[in-house]
């Protein structure tokens, strides 16, 4: 059995990641911890491995208590920037264990990590692309950090393949054609009723290919959480890693 302690445990993710870890055969819930609770209680004596879903403020400090007390960890707490992921990394290398792992995962929907993959795969073929991301009126950023996400893996792979500059019209007013990542549109629906959803438009003359991800409800995170606890706790990952895609076999 995984020993799984949940960091942010009353939290919307946390109490997923609890209910799915407890209907995994292979997992069982060790600590819960919550804001007002002390993170040294979870230590390599009770868990294999902690996920922390908590808020952006205070991940980075949960997760270098997490490693210094010798504890894997699994991420899905968002506002991740290259500097907080350098101090991870030194953390890491004096952690009390060599093979001492962090997973980061900006996004734990299998759906959206593939259509961002399939997106970069596809972008060379295409005179065009551009992303449009779908959410709930309640999300704090826009565009999502997906959907940038997804604007620079084609930007990347369009540049890698030589491909011209987007020839798509300029006319018009500039804020109604969407925030411009890395040379690709990407437009921001925020409407009651959705979740999170997004599309990938790859454009041709005469022809189009659109690539769609919904995730419906909180529910469709738990699969790439799992994985990724099952990853972590088997030891394959030491260090740092960020991205669901670098653990689906692609
Ligand atoms: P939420 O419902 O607000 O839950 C956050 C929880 O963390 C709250 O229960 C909060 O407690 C607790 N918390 C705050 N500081 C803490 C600390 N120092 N130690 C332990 N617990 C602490 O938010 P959510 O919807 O679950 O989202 C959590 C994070 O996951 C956000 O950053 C969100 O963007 C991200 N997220 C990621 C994915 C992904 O796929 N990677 C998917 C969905 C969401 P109090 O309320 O008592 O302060």
């Amino acid at each position: 059995m995984i020993r799984v302690s949940v960091i942010g445990a009353q939290g919307r993710m946390g109490a997923s990641v609890v209910e799915a870890v407890k209907a995994a055969d292979d997992m069982e819930v060790a600590q819960t911890i919550g804001a007002g609770d002390d993170i040294a209680a979870v230590s390599p004596a009770n868990t294999d491995v902690a996920v922390e879903f908590t808020v952006p403020s205070a991940s980075l400090g949960n997760v270098l208590s997490l490693v210094a007390q010798g504890v894997d960890v699994v991420v899905g707490t968002t506002g991740w920037t290259d500097g907080k992921m350098e101090q991870v990394k030194a953390a890491l290398a004096k952690a009390p264990r060599a093979d001492q792992a962090v997973f980061i995962a900006p996004n734990f929907a299998v759906s959206a990590v593939l259509a961002d993959v399939f997106a970069a795969r596809a972008a060379k073929y295409f005179t065009s692309a551009e992303v449009i991301e779908l959410h709930h009126p309640d999300k704090v950023d826009a565009p999502s950090g997906t959907a940038i996400h997804t604007a620079q893996a084609i930007a990347k792979a369009r540049r890698d393949a030589g491909s011209a500059p987007m020839p798509d019209g300029t006319q018009g007013e500039a804020a109604s054609r969407g925030q411009v990542v890395d040379g690709v549109h990407v437009h921001a629906v925020r409407l009651q009723g959705l979740n999170a959803h997004e599309e990938v438009l790859l454009g041709n003359t005469g022809e189009q290919l659109v690539i769609r991800a919904d995730s419906f409800e909180r529910s469709s995170f738990m699969p790439g959480v799992l994985l990724a606890v099952r990853a972590i706790a088997s030891g394959s990952h030491p260090g740092l890693s960020v991205g669901l895609d670098t653990l689906l076999d692609l």
